[in-house]
């Protein structure tokens, strides 16, 4: 019967033998299964003054009952009602208690509680739902994560990974810039550290505390456009080189090729309506890579009294304006050299086009690129370099402050992030390859 329980259980401490009782309780409103045990063993040695129990020297006095949370049994609730042995020494005349590896001392929850509560705050969902289901309270559930995230927050300061991804997601009020600094290893995929904001300085400060060889190992940086990471860059790291996300450049180029769709739209807004809806409905194929366009497939359109193709819709709508055309086809070759990895191509058509004859909003884009010209040229370099793996992450953090309702604590929630994706060790998803040098 012992064995049955304690496997059912989950409790391999071979000191504990269950009564052959169990009752159901009501606590706070919901009922418990309880479940009765001891725990006893001959001491070896005192635990106050440590001297051995040679010549019964330590005696055993009575019992201490304790009530222990586990976890749900058949989706019940679960209490352990463990009656642990005290022993009297003789040697220093002192009381001590039998330890057990289910709870930790002075505890009221057991160990085996604690690693469920961890398991489910690696998932999306709130805290609530966590501590309903493992029949704590939230509060509960809170110093469980923030203790474990203490544990595993403890080893950085000494080493650095030599591919960083970096961005910034949106932070709880708390913070001041309402954007925290998030960074992380680009092999492994693990979260390296959560930084409260991302200013400048507090950056400069954080990364300061890294010793200089560590940093020096450092050889590449992943970012998406934004200034203040690249000073930043240069002078923490001084041997990275800087990547600019592809995914980034790419979401720059259609940003300012559809802005200018939607100026020319608005020009036949009163002169030419049906021109001006088939610009509005058709965005999306104005977007689409020129190559992947169908130039076979004839189908009855709406807006279009003939039969058309989608290309011959964008042929269309390109032919009203030349400015637009020539922008689109600056932003199809520069999509069509990233995609392929051709840096020669890319650098060529940046420095060939005629700013003059490109709408404005892509004029700007443009002139931003020729700056980070170097970084893009680093970008198709290390092709399979990406801030996909922290984008999702941040997509994650955003799922659980939205099913939580909303984190009112920074520390809370970095905690959680920390722990959601350093809990369990992870493999290697991702071997970097060295560019060839040409
Ligand atoms: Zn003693």
């Amino acid at each position: 019967m012992n064995y049955f329980i304690s496997k059912t259980l989950g409790i391999e401490d071979p000191n504990v033998i269950f009564d052959n009782k169990l009752e159901e309780i009501e606590y706070k409103g919901e009922r418990f299964k309880c479940y009765y045990a001891k725990v006893t063993y001959i001491p070896d040695y005192c635990e106050s003054c440590g001297v051995c129990n040679t010549n019964y020297s330590i005696v055993k006095n009575g019992f201490k009952s304790s009530r222990i949370t586990i976890p749900k049994v058949s989706e019940m609730n679960a209490f352990l009602i463990l009656k642990k042995q005290r022993f009297y020494c003789k040697h220093c005349c002192s009381y001590f208690t039998a330890q057990t590896n289910i709870v930790d001392v002075d505890r009221h929850i057991s160990n085996n509680t604690r690693l469920t509560i961890l398991d489910k705050a690696t998932t999306i969902r709130s805290q609530k739902s966590i501590a309903k289901s493992c029949g704590v309270s939230n509060s509960t559930v809170s110093r469980v994560i923030n203790h474990a995230a203490q544990d595993i927050k403890h080893l950085p300061f000494s080493t650095l990974p030599k591919h960083i991804l970096m961005d910034e997601f949106k932070s709880v009020k708390q913070v001041d810039s309402a954007m925290s600094f998030i960074f992380c290893d680009a092999t492994s995929h693990k979260i390296i550290d959560i930084v409260r904001d991302r200013k400048l300085y507090s950056l400069k400060n954080y990364f300061s505390r890294f010793p200089l060889e560590e940093r020096n190992k450092v050889l590449t940086v992943t970012i998406d456009m934004y200034e203040p990471y690249m000073s930043l860059i240069k002078e923490v790291f001084p041997n990275a080189q800087i990547i600019i996300d592809r995914f980034h450049i790419v979401q720059a180029l259609n940003r300012a090729l559809n802005m200018s769709r939607v100026k020319l739209m608005n020009t036949f807004r009163r002169s030419n309506r049906p021109l001006y809806n088939k610009y509005k409905r058709y965005w999306k194929l104005l977007l689409t890579p020129f190559e992947d366009l169908n130039a076979f497939s004839y189908r009855k359109l709406k807006l279009f009294k003939s039969w058309q193709t989608p290309k011959g819709v964008v042929e269309y709508l390109l032919s009203f304006d030349t400015n637009f055309q020539h922008s689109y086809e600056v932003v199809n070759e520069l999509r069509y050299s990233l995609k392929h990895n051709n840096s020669k191509d890319f650098i060529t058509t940046l420095n060939e086009v005629e700013l003059n004859e490109v709408c404005f909003k892509l004029k700007i884009v443009l002139k931003t690129l020729k700056k980070y010209q170097l970084y893009i040229d680093n970008t198709l370099k290390y092709p399979n370099i990406t801030n996909g793996p922290i984008e999702g992450i941040n997509n994650k953090i955003k799922l659980i402050k939205r099913i939580s309702f909303g984190y009112r604590n920074y520390d809370n929630l970095r905690n959680r992030i920390l722990l959601t994706s350093r809990l369990y060790a992870s493999p290697i998803k991702k071997e970097i390859k060295q560019p060839k040098v040409a």
